[in-house]
């Protein structure tokens, strides 16, 4: 148990929660949840199917229905022919973290993974006796970049076992082509097996949407990590999708018989009802979250001392706040996060709850999610933010 991690993220959401308590105003930046309605096509496919008596378990790899419709519709986004074979349907999609990890990494392998990233890649690599090798980002101009000497130097322990999260949290790097295409590259040269975490591929407010799994000689070589949490907000119902070659599948499911014997059987009915009914409400909620960005966006950067990039996917923002925390006095990320948390109610990670920072990280980030505020309250609690920084 001492190798296994967590999300400490949770934690931040309990201190919030404890301050909001008291009775004083909470501006919620700090967790990737939603306060959107999941659309009614969802909704009322799932009360019809719990009317229907789907209450009963159903196969360990997902209802039929549901694996061939995503078998179409993420083979169709990504330009991919995909069969029922290819899809394990999961209780989330962070249990397929586990399960590829579980499956297909030995006690001892090497794991390429991203740091600053979703911190259960370490500590499932970790908690399964794999040892990880991480990879940070590099700001530029553009925006974030991967470090490919850092995933160099996994390759030169022998990884053979890649995780790549695009569109990236917390940072909401995005790779453009020349970058996806350099990493498929070395994925083929390797002979890597990929866990593509595609948990925002729907979460894309411009420019179409790409996939690693798309690429030549990638198709039979990447697993997707696939989500209903953040398209059609459902974080709580629980449900996604491993997708990819169907050996893995197999093994997956598996683990599925021996973990949860099968998924929520009428929440999958739901997720059918959404992926095949109107798109519309699904088009709203991505109305919203560019708005929210934009106003987040326009807030951070009237604050002196903060940088942040307009990134065309996720629902984060990852400002650099070397030049705040300098110009109010703080050194470290956690005990300025505490501050402003105590002292004005607004609420976000810091780099640290996305695994432990890398030797040479000099630069501060912080983490703002945006899904869970409305634009007012954006606007407001990065007022109160800037109004605190040039007080102190
Ligand atoms: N991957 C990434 C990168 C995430 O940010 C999340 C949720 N925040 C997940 C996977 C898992 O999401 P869920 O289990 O709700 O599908």
């Amino acid at each position: 148990m001492e190798r296994l991690g967590t999300e400490t993220a949770f934690a931040v959401s309990a201190e919030a929660a404890g301050i909001a308590a008291q009775g004083r105003r909470v501006y919620p930046f700090h967790l990737g949840d939603m306060n959107l309605a999941t659309p009614s096509t969802v909704r009322k496919a799932a009360l019809e199917a719990l009317e229907a008596g789907k209450t009963g378990y159903c196969p360990a790899a997902g209802i039929p229905q549901l694996g061939q419709a995503l078998a179409d519709d993420v083979g169709r986004a990504r330009g991919l022919d995909y069969g029922i074979d290819n899809v394990s349907i999961q209780p989330g999609g962070k249990p397929v973290i586990g399960k590829f990890i579980l499956s297909q990494m030995n006690p001892s392998d090497a794991v390429i993974y991203p740091n600053p990233g979703y911190p259960i890649y370490e500590s499932m690599i970790e908690f399964h006796g794999g040892v990880g090798c991480p990879y940070g980002y590099i700001d530029t101009p553009e925006g974030l970049r991967l470090d490919f000497e850092a995933i160099e130097a996994g390759l030169a322990r022998g990884a053979k076992l890649l995780i790549y999260n695009n569109y990236h949290n917390p940072t909401s790097a995005c790779s453009p082509p020349e970058e996806m295409q350099r990493l498929a590259a070395l994925a083929v040269k390797h002979d890597l097996l990929v866990l593509s975490d595609e948990a925002y591929f729907d979460v894309r407010y411009e420019g179409a949407a790409a996939s690693i799994a798309s690429l030549p000689e990638m198709f039979h070589r990447t697993v997707i990590l696939y989500t209903f949490s953040k398209k059609f907000a459902m974080t709580g119902w629980r449900l996604g999708a491993a997708i990819g070659p169907e050996a893995i599948i197999a093994d997956i499911n598996r683990l599925n018989v021996n973990d949860e014997s099968c998924s929520n059987h009428f929440v999958q009915y739901g997720a059918l009802g959404g992926l095949q009914g109107s798109q519309d409400e699904m088009q709203q909620i991505l109305a919203v979250l560019v708005e929210r960005r934009d106003a987040a966006v326009a807030g951070l950067r009237a604050i002196q001392g903060v940088e942040v990039h307009s990134p065309p996917a996720t629902f984060y923002l990852f400002p650099k706040v070397t030049g705040l925390m300098a110009r109010t006095g703080f050194d470290d990320v956690e005990e300025f996060r505490k501050a402003v948390l105590h002292e004005t109610g607004v609420s976000f990670c810091g780099r640290h709850h996305f695994g432990r920072p890398l030797p040479g990280e000099t630069d501060r980030y912080i983490r703002l999610a945006y899904s869970g505020i409305d634009v007012p309250d954006i606007e407001e609690a990065l007022q109160v933010f800037a109004k605190w920084a040039d007080e102190r």
